[in-house]
Order: structure tokens, then C-alpha cells, then sequence
């Protein structure tokens, strides 16, 4: 399928494609889960894309945002990821305000909806827990009434710039008593609080990108609770919905294959030719060329369909499963392709494109685990999208 844009959002991808351009190198490339300094400098770009109206983008016209079409959203997000640039909020603008748009209460929207569309503040995701991820409604994080407060004791785990973050949503146990999706309540809460300590996770990159959350009789106020009590779960589902749409995958894989190609045609093999000139490379690079081609499709028609109101269930668990495995197949073969330097960090002076493929390859190993795992996903395509019985 080919996706033809209107004219606007055509001229929206040149005028974002500009600015990028003019943005100063400093900010280009940079982790989130980097230093101090790397974080610093994606606040600063979060800020820049609050004046610009491109954090609120996709948010209604009423909240402040643009009103924008998916599709829109979906080109302003394919453009951020192929030039790798920071400064998206995915926790604030993607999942929990459009969430309070639904659930909150005017309080709520009144009180964390500005700051949000600001740039101002951080949130992190407290879903899951050391026994609790998949089967998300066997959490235990416990929350008892008292008062005008809970009272919270438990822990969260794999939390996602947690140690970045001002802020955490999160899932607890309401009524221990009830089904295990009617006992769940969903909750807000700064993190520079008593009884919350947060210690780091470090990845097998060598990142501190997610961290352990630990709640020790954490007074809540009932103010912050989302939707009804014990009827969290809709409010955790209705979330994930806006968590899914699938095009940040074939935008990292194609900026990928762009590198490689480009090393491909500057780096001699051993015959004395460019490896681009390689029969076995050349196959590889065009295999991979298609792949992310029919990977962005579907994230487009998940788009599509988003922005005609129906709600993609089998078209995103594809979209994340083919996209997901993509970004890990491109920066496997990237590592192939660069042979020995293939196997050096980013910093080592003999390192090729910076190390950037062998990073990636021990950062990307998540990608088919967050959000959803691949097997989970496959299980939504078999029951909702090819209607066989339930495993
Ligand atoms: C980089 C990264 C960032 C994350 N960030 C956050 C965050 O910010 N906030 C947050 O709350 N969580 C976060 N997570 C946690 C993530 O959501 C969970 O890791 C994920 O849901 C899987 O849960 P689990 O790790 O407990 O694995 P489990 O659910 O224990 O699964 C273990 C294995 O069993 C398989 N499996 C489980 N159930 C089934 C089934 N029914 N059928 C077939 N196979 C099955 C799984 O696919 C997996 O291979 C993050 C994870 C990663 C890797």
C-alpha cells in the first residue's frame, strides 16, 4: 500500500525537517538514557518544542494543543527519530494526559495538564512489578485506605526514567479481595516524597535507563486518584491504547540503514572493492531496505486508522512485533557488516559510525520485551487477528 500526505502535511514535514536542520549539532544524537548533560540538553529541546506547539501536537485544541491529524503526528514523530533528535515526552504528552483528557477529574487536567504541555516535568510509568508483567492484573503493589489518603507499600520495577522523573503514574491494589482486574486503582504521585526510593537498574549497554521503585507506606491523597476506585484498569488500558502506534521502529532501522549503506559504499572489502559492491551485502542491505519499507506501512495503517476513530488491536501488535524485530535485525547486521571494529564501544578511537550499531544492539534486545513482548503480541494476532482459540 502507498501512502500519499496532503499538501499541509507535506509542507509540515519541510518546515520540521528545517528546523531540525538548523538545530545546533549539540543536540543531535543524544540518549535520554545519557548523562546528566545529555538529559539537560534534551530539557532544553523539550522546551524548544513546547514554543513551537510540537509537544501538544496531537492534543485536543481545547487542552491547548494543536488538534492535529495522525498523520501529522505520525510524520512529526518519524522525522524526530530518523535525525535522532530528543526532547519527546512519551510518559506526559503521549500517555498520561490524553489518559486525564478521558478520566481526570477538571482538578486534575487544571493541575497537570499545563506543566505537561510546558515541557516542565517529567512522569515515569509505575506498571510493573518483580512478579507482575505480562499478566499486568496479578499486581500486588498494595494501597489502604485512610482517610483523605492511601497508603502505599510495595514496589515497581524496569520504571523508565524513573531517576529522571518529578512524577509517577502508577497501579496499585485497592480490594485484595475482589477479581484481580476489579481490585486495581490507578494513582498519581510525586516522587520526592517520603517513603519513595528509587535505586538504578543498569542495562547490558552499560545505561541507566530503568530503575526499581520502592513505596514504603507512601501517604497518597485521595485527589489523585484517576477514574474510580478499584476501576483502575480500564483507566491502565485506555493508557496503553495511546501508548502503541509503531513508527518510531522502521524510523531508527531506516536511519540505520542509511549509515550502513553509506559505510558500505566508503569501506573496502577484502577483494580490494567497496563492500557495497559485495553481491552477499548488497542482497542483505536490499532485504533489509524492503523490510523497513512494509514495517512502516503497517505503522502507517495503524495511523490511518487512529486518525478514521477505529481502534487497532491486530494492526499494532504487528506493527510492534515486525518493527521491533527490524530495529534488532539492522543493527545485528550492522555489527556483522563492520567485522571487528563491529565489536568496539562508542568512544574507542578505532570504533566505526561511533560504536553507534554495537550500542544499539545491546540497547535494542529490550525492544521485543517493553510494552508488550513479541510472544504476548503474537498471542493478540492469533485470537483477534487470525481468530484461532485461546492457547
Ligand atoms: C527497556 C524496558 C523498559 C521498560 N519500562 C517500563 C516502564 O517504564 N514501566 C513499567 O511499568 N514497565 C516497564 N518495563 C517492563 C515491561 O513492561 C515488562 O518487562 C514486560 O511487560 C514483560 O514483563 P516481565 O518482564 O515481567 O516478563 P514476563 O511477563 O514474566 O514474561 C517472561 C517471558 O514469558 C513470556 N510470556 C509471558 N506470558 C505469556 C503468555 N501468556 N504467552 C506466551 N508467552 C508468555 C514473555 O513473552 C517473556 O518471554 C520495561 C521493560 C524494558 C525491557
Amino acid at each position: 500500500m502507498r501512502y500519499e500526505f496532503t499538501a499541509e502535511e507535506e509542507q509540515f514535514r519541510a518546515e520540521l525537517v528545517e528546523w531540525i536542520d538548523e538545530l545546533d549539532d549539540d543536540y543531535k544524537g543524544l540518549s535520554e538514557a545519557g548523562s546528566d548533560d545529555d538529559w539537560a540538553k534534551s530539557l532544553e529541546v523539550r522546551r524548544m518544542l513546547a514554543d513551537k506547539g510540537w509537544l501538544t501536537l496531537h492534543w485536543p485544541v481545547e487542552y491547548g494543543g494543536q488538534g492535529a491529524s495522525m498523520m501529522k503526528q505520525v510524520i512529526f514523530t518519524e522525522e524526530m527519530v530518523y535525525h535522532s533528535i530528543p526532547g519527546r515526552d512519551g510518559f506526559g504528552t503521549r500517555m498520561l494526559a490524553p489518559t486525564l483528557m478521558v478520566h481526570g477529574t477538571e482538578e486534575q487536567r487544571k493541575e497537570y495538564l499545563p506543566p505537561i504541555a510546558r515541557g516542565d516535568v517529567q512522569w515515569c510509568q509505575g506498571y510493573s512489578e518483580p512478579d507482575s508483567g505480562s499478566d499486568l492484573a496479578s499486581l500486588q503493589m498494595r494501597a489502604v485506605d485512610d482517610g483523605d489518603h492511601y497508603v502505599v507499600t510495595g514496589s515497581k520495577i524496569w520504571t523508565s526514567q524513573a531517576h529522571r522523573a518529578d512524577h509517577i503514574f502508577f497501579l496499585v491494589r485497592t480490594d485484595p479481595d475482589a477479581p484481580k482486574h476489579r481490585g486495581i486503582s490507578f494513582l498519581l504521585s510525586e516522587t520526592n516524597v517520603p517513603g519513595i526510593r528509587i535505586e538504578p537498574i543498569i542495562n547490558m549497554a552499560g545505561h541507566h535507563q530503568f530503575n526499581q521503585v520502592f513505596f514504603d507506606e507512601v501517604r497518597v491523597p485521595k485527589a489523585n486518584l484517576v477514574g474510580e476506585e478499584n476501576r483502575g484498569w480500564y483507566v491502565a488500558a485506555t493508557l496503553l491504547d495511546f501508548e502503541r502506534s509503531g513508527i518510531d521502529y522502521p524510523a531508527q532501522a531506516q536511519r540505520a540503514l542509511d549509515e550502513l549503506i553509506a559505510y558500505a559504499k566508503g569501506m573496502k572489502g577484502v577483494t580490494g572493492l567497496p563492500l557495497s559492491e559485495d553481491p552477499d551485502t548488497r542482497r542483505r542491505l536490499v532485504d533489509l531496505q524492503i523490510q523497513v519499507d512494509s514495517t512502516r506501512g503497517v505503522a502507517y495503517e495503524v495511523a490511518d486508522m487512529q486518525g478514521r476513530g477505529e481502534i487497532p488491536n491486530k494492526e499494532a501488535s504487528m506493527a510492534k512485533t515486525l518493527g521491533t524485530r527490524l530495529v534488532q535485525d539492522v543493527h545485528r547486521f550492522g555489527v556483522d557488516l563492520l567485522g571487528m571494529y563491529g565489536q568496539l564501544r562508542p568512544g574507542s578511537y578505532l570504533s566505526q559510525l561511533d560504536g553507534r550499531m554495537l550500542d544499539a544492539q545491546l540497547g535494542t534486545v529490550a525492544y521485543t520485551i517493553f510494552a508488550g513482548t513479541t510472544e504476548i503480541q503474537k498471542n493478540i494476532i492469533a485470537t483477534r487477528g487470525l481468530g484461532l482459540p485461546r492457547g
